[in-house]
């Protein structure tokens, strides 16, 4: 399946994390154009939508994705890390942002195709972090099965982080084709 990346959202997480929010959710924080930043929008988004059917742990871990809170290699060089490589260590070849890494590295956006095909659903036609934390709103699906949609995109979220984490920090390298069996059984 041919997926059609938007790195906007990634750009705009950039630009507002320069604005800086005091690393608190202020959902009603506007800007000079009185409209709420694309970041805080998308904080708020996530804020409306914790879980109960996913343990507060991968809850936080979706908020600070939504929030570009998490230690990816490009946040760290911003944060003035010496590092080795930006490179995303999955696929080595693009600077490892949020948005790359859970929408955008062609080794891994796999994973979300799996997904339409185990919940009969259309994949968005833009796959962007904002679009697969709506998914479940768009999905057509009645509520329940929405909220259940919803729970698994937090689950791919958590176990995503969590190979990429096993990939650079772990002693055994973890394998992609576990990844699915890994979420189903989680979920
Ligand atoms: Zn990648």
């Amino acid at each position: 399946m041919q997926f059609r990346m938007q790195f906007n959202i990634g750009k705009q997480l950039t630009e507002n994390s320069q604005a800086g929010t005091g690393g608190k959710l202020e959902a009603g924080t506007r800007d000079r154009g009185g409209n709420l930043s694309s970041k805080q929008e998308l904080a708020v988004l996530v804020w409306s939508r914790w879980s109960a059917l996913v343990p507060r742990k991968i809850n936080v871990l979706v908020c600070r994705i939504a929030r570009d809170r998490i230690p990816t290699m490009l946040n760290l060089r911003d944060k003035g890390i010496d590092l080795d490589s930006c490179l995303c260590p999955v696929c080595d070849l693009v600077g490892e942002s949020v948005v790359h890494l859970f929408a955008g590295c062609t080794l891994l956006s796999p994973i979300w195709s799996m997904i339409v095909s185990w919940w009969g659903v259309a994949l968005p036609s833009e796959v962007t972090i904002r679009s697969l934390m709506e998914w479940g709103d768009n999905s057509g699906l009645e509520m329940e099965s929405k909220r259940h949609l919803e729970a698994v995109i937090m689950v791919v979220f958590w176990s995503l982080w969590r190979f990429r984490n096993a990939l650079v920090f772990g002693v055994v390298k973890p394998r992609k084709y576990e990844l699915f069996d890994d979420i189903q059984t989680m979920s």
